[in-house]
């Protein structure tokens, strides 16, 4: 999204940028940073309060936290019908625990059908009972819930001051750059940094790799917890870590703008049945490197790429230049990793002199350039390289797995030495 130009291909020549954890002098504030980027409570169609969704990623570890609601911000006054809004949490027995509800809450009956209502506290009435400095904080978000035609189209925008309304567009790039444009223009107007990813893009095979390319998108879910999002395709469609070397195949050869870079996240409706089929918290997250825990701080390093999206594996550091991209990964007890670096070579013929589509030979792009195993995985450039990302593998099973066979994985944003276009 928007107020952000990535100048990455020319800063990257000579010069070597280091991601890495809070251990490494001498720069030693810098830290690792788990957020969720994409979840749901009962002020959408999450099955949890606000309180309970905190208060879970707060217990496993995770530093920041941003509800995704569709189409509002959990700031206003907000009453849910129990027997409609809140039956199926009601149905499983969780919420009705006394011991968990939210001592804010109130209730009422509802004044047309005489229903009893409960009220959902705001962001600001948890924050102060949940957010510690360093530790743990919410930030403001909202999945903006657009359609084009029958196209899903769900842009998360975090760090907003007031909800934005689904812009729509006559075409899926064209809804996704009018969506992108209102949260740059309310990032400008309240002059702080907001960050907008396009979600799950095989959902219901809304968005193509062609249309996400063309999109002014900088940031995607290359990965999502909800099992109904089509991560690994058809027999019609990519999936969705195909899709993103495609879309960046186009960018970068044909448009010559900046690469997509990725993002991980749960899409979290559900929270006490923690079923394989079930959208459940905790599958996917980001880890962003950051001298502090601010929104701005986070959104920022975000918009350099300090960052990397996880499903389980963990990075000590990451080391990037014109010439490399090198890993250091976190110990898990036995678990043996395997790195492939994949990206597309440029090659004069790869795009055709007239127009891009369908001219890319789909063998070429975002191949395999090399396997490495080990903890230090490691990939020289040779300057013919496009791209170059890294994804890393554990042997590890994946606990509540999206699909069958899943391993724990990471995934490093793209390296690339070409120059660019400003982002328009
Ligand atoms: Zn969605
Ligand atoms: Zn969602």
């Amino acid at each position: 999204m928007g107020k952000r130009v990535r100048p990455f291909g020319v800063l990257l020549i000579g010069m070597v940028i280091v991601i890495s954890g809070c251990h490494t002098a001498p720069d030693s504030k810098w830290q690792w940073y788990k957020g969720a980027l994409h979840v749901h409570s009962l002020w959408s169609d999450g099955d949890e309060f606000p309180e309970v969704v905190a208060q879970w990623h707060r217990d496993h570890g995770y530093s920041f936290l941003a509800m995704t609601e569709h189409d509002r911000i959990a700031q206003d006054d907000r009453w849910i019908d129990l027997d409609e809004d809140f039956g199926e949490a009601v149905a499983e027995g969780m919420t009705t625990d006394p011991a968990r509800l939210p001592r804010s809450l109130q209730k009422r009956a509802n004044r047309v059908t005489g229903a009893q209502q409960m009220r959902l506290s705001t962001l600001d009435e948890i924050r102060p009972h949940i957010e510690q400095p360093e530790r743990f904080i919410l930030v403001n978000a909202e999945e903006i819930t657009d359609t084009c035609g029958k196209k899903p189209v769900h842009v998360n925008a975090i760090n907003l001051g007031t909800a934005i309304k689904p812009q729509h567009g006559p075409t899926v790039v064209a809804t996704i750059d009018n969506n992108l444009r209102a949260v740059r223009e309310q990032s400008e107007s309240l002059q702080r940094p907001m960050l907008a990813v396009v979600n799950h893009p095989n959902w219901k095979y809304g968005i193509t790799a062609k249309e996400l390319a063309e999109s002014h998108a900088s940031f995607f879910e290359v990965y999502s917890g909800d099992p109904s999002v089509n991560h690994l395709g058809d027999d019609r469609h990519p999936p969705v870590e195909r899709i993103w070397d495609l879309a960046n195949t186009i960018r970068l050869a044909c448009l010559k703008r900046p690469p997509l870079w990725g993002i991980a996240g749960d899409d979290a409706h559900e929270y006490g049945d923690l079923g394989m089929h079930r959208m459940c918290p905790g599958r996917g997250w980001v880890k962003v490197r950051s001298k502090e825990l601010t929104p701005s701080a986070l959104i920022s390093a975000m918009n350099r790429g300090q960052f990397y999206a996880s499903s389980g594996v963990a990075i000590r550091k990451i080391r990037t230049s014109s010439i490399m991209l090198k890993l250091e990964i976190e110990p898990d007890g036995g678990a043996i990793f395997t790195t492939q670096f994949i990206g597309t070579l440029y090659d004069p013929d790869l795009v055709a002199e007239h127009g891009y589509a369908g001219a890319i030979n789909p063998g070429r792009i975002g191949t395999v350039l090399a396997t490495v195993y080990g903890r230090q995985p490691s990939y020289n450039l040779t300057g013919k390289e496009l791209y170059v990302r890294a994804v890393v593998t554990s042997s590890k099973p994946k606990d509540l797995p999206t699909y069958r066979g899943q391993l724990e994985q990471a995934w490093t944003q793209p390296v690339h030495c070409i120059d660019l276009k400003s982002r328009g």
